[in-house]
């Protein structure tokens, strides 16, 4: 054995002992998981409640894609909300009413102008008739965050002078506000829009029409199909089952249009029984 082999064999026997020893002691204590999970487990409850649960994610409407729709329809709300188009509209608002709901919406109602409660809170169809527009939409199996709502009109019509109530918009007025739904409804591309009530129907296609000649019939505003049916309003102050079932009738179409299941309990809604 060389000189320098011999030292080698000498430090090797000082070591050993040391690494059995290193061993044996490794083998008593507990691994350092089981220890993490011993001191967690010793943890007082009431020092140290545990954490809150994490609320269940809110229902996804869709998943869409942004096509940049999102930050246009921003721009374009701030455009609209500065709107002074109309000095008579704007100096008796308290608000302009943008409209509401889904930007990428598949379905959108239309309605004529604000009322009262839609100036003050600044959203529209929330009166009672648009509690009843509410219902419907939920007949239809849908949320009003799922659909896009919005008036022709985005300004309440103001009152002569000591008169209380609400207005209908005026022709000339309903063409000077259009241009701002028809940029909404080019972002927000819905595959179906209906009218709600006449005024809705001749503010969106510019012309007198009659409730008989348009209701559940498909008409067109720029490429998307459009249903003109009666405003809930209407269905407030007419409440027979016949009229109900001609909204029911013209939304079954709206149904089918956009390729939604439509159950037999649906189908039946408002029918008169035999
Ligand atoms: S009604 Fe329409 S066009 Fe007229 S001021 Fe209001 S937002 Fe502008």
């Amino acid at each position: 054995m060389s000189q320098e082999q011999a030292g080698f064999q000498e430090a090797l026997d000082a070591a050993l002992p040391i690494l059995q020893g290193m061993k044996k002691s490794l083998r008593k204590q507990p691994s350092a998981t089981h220890a993490s999970l011993e001191r967690l487990s010793a943890v007082d409850p009431v020092k140290y409640p545990p954490a809150p649960a994490i609320p269940a994610a809110p229902r996804i409407l869709s998943t869409p894609t942004d096509d940049g729709r999102l930050a246009k329809l921003e721009e374009l709300k701030g455009r609209i909300l500065a709107c002074t188009r109309c000095p008579n509209l704007v100096a008796s608002r308290t608000q302009v009413v943008y409209g509401v709901g889904n930007p990428f919406a598949e379905l959108l109602f239309v309605g004529e102008a604000p009322g009262e409660e839609e100036d003050l809170r600044g959203e529209p169809f929330i009166g009672k008739a648009g509690q009843l527009l509410t219902k419907i939409i939920g007949a239809m199996e849908f949320s009003r965050e799922e659909i896009f709502i919005a008036n022709v009109l985005k300004c309440r019509p103001d009152m002569p002078a000591g008169e209380s109530g609400n207005r209908k918009p005026k022709p000339a007025e309903m063409a000077t506000c259009l241009p701002w739904l028809t940029e909404q409804i080019g972002l927000i591309k819905p595959k179906v829009i209906v009218a709600l009530g006449l005024t809705a129907v001749e503010g969106l296609l510019g012309e007198p029409r009659t409730m008989r000649d348009v209701r559940g019939k498909w008409l067109d505003y720029h490429g998307v199909p459009l249903m003109p049916t009666y405003h809930p309003a209407y269905l407030l102050r007419n409440q027979t089952l016949a009229e109900k079932r001609k909204v029911w009738e013209d939304m079954l179409l709206v149904l089918e249009k956009l390729g939604r299941p439509i159950s037999a309990k649906q189908r039946g809604y408002f029918l008169e029984k035999a």
